[in-house]
């Protein structure tokens, strides 16, 4: 049987054109995305869309965002076989980790994608990007289950875990990385699926969405000079639950009094604290210096090989479902997605 697909577009370079007077992208209507790209009428599958009204540049993302298309995923569920996000890159690794979070026993893939150049372009990726990831949503085995059925980010030739990515280059056409994850699929003039790394739910595990998020979370980047009154003013903002640290190499941060202390004081009034690396790639590992070792023994947790993006929305995550904080540092610990890889 034919597979049916929802493409759901909700902003981004890929649907943007250039303002006659300014010169900068902004959205146009949706429906001339189907008039730039009449090819994907020949898909052997049946293709609806829906647009968001109206489309955003995604730089202005909110969790109701995210919220509004989970809850779209979840009432056209049983409709579809697959569905193609389409959504500018500035933070695609951050819709598609909430998502991954958010979507729960997903037997059905989820495929973001999206352009550097605007479809209507000459030289647009987002035709190739668009067609893949149509191809690959649609794409399932011959007991008819989804060979993807994941939260992923699909471009220029490859399918990444959505939890696994980073925007890495503004202007390559190559946008995202994966630098701790193999990716999913290879797309050349076959599709290459790494069907070892590919999650699916447990059999009958019913699917079901995750809307309660919770945004009292912060990111400090420490970098050499940092001063102390300005991580003491940090650490006390007000109603913040969690903060992600990013770190040095391996998880290292300074060693000196007034900051170790400061990380305590906050960790001793209840404050989650999570050790994410500056590095684009590798781990947190808190015993491999003694630089890390202190930071383990006040109390911070490991973000492991987490990207940022992964970290901050699986705690907006947990904090939506969990009040007690050691049921969160706990989780933090488990892989809940995909999303870290422990060992
Ligand atoms: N500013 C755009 C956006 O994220 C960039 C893009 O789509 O590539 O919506």
């Amino acid at each position: 049987m034919n597979s049916s697909i929802l493409l759901i577009y909700t902003g981004g370079t890929i649907g943007m054109k250039q303002d006659p007077i300014s010169g900068a992208l902004k959205p146009f209507n949706f429906n001339q995305i189907l008039e730039e790209v009449p090819e994907i009428r020949k898909f052997g599958c049946n293709i609806d869309t829906f647009s968001f009204d109206p489309p955003i540049d995604s730089s202005d993302v909110r969790i109701e965002f995210w919220i509004e298309i989970a809850k779209l995923i979840e009432k056209n569920y049983s409709n579809y076989d697959g569905f193609v996000v389409l959504h500018g890159t500035d933070t695609m690794s951050y819709s598609a980790s909430a998502l991954s979070f958010m979507l729960e026993n997903l037997s059905k893939p989820v495929i973001f994608t999206g352009s550097q150049l605007p479809i209507g372009m000459l030289r647009t990726d987002g035709k190739e990007n668009l067609i893949s990831s149509i191809e690959i949503a649609a794409a399932k085995d011959s007991q008819g289950r989804a060979l993807v059925p994941e939260v992923c980010i699909y471009f220029e030739s490859q399918l990444y875990r959505g939890n696994r990515t980073t925007k890495y280059n503004a202007e390559n056409f190559r946008a995202f990385r994966s630098a701790n994850f193999s990716v999913l699929a290879d797309i050349g003039i076959h599709i290459r699926y790494n069907d070892s790394l590919i999650i699916r739910p447990a059999e009958n595990a019913k699917f079901k969405i995750h809307t309660n998020l919770n945004t009292s979370v912060a990111i400090l980047k420490i970098f050499p000079g940092i001063s102390e009154a300005f991580v003491k003013s940090f650490l006390s903002i007000d109603n913040i639950k969690c903060i992600i640290i990013e770190t040095y190499g391996s998880g290292n941060a300074p060693t000196s009094e007034w900051f170790i202390n400061a990380l305590k004081d906050a960790i001793d009034r209840g404050i989650i604290l999570v050790n994410v690396t500056q590095c684009h790639a590798g781990k947190v590992d808190m015993e491999a210096y003694a630089t890390g070792i202190r930071l383990k023994e006040i109390g911070v947790i490991s973000g492991y090989d987490s990207t940022t993006e992964a970290a901050l929305t699986k705690l907006f995550f947990l904090l939506g479902q969990e009040k007690d904080t050691q049921v969160i540092k706990m989780r933090m610990a488990e892989n809940l997605r995909g999303e870290i890889t422990i060992n």
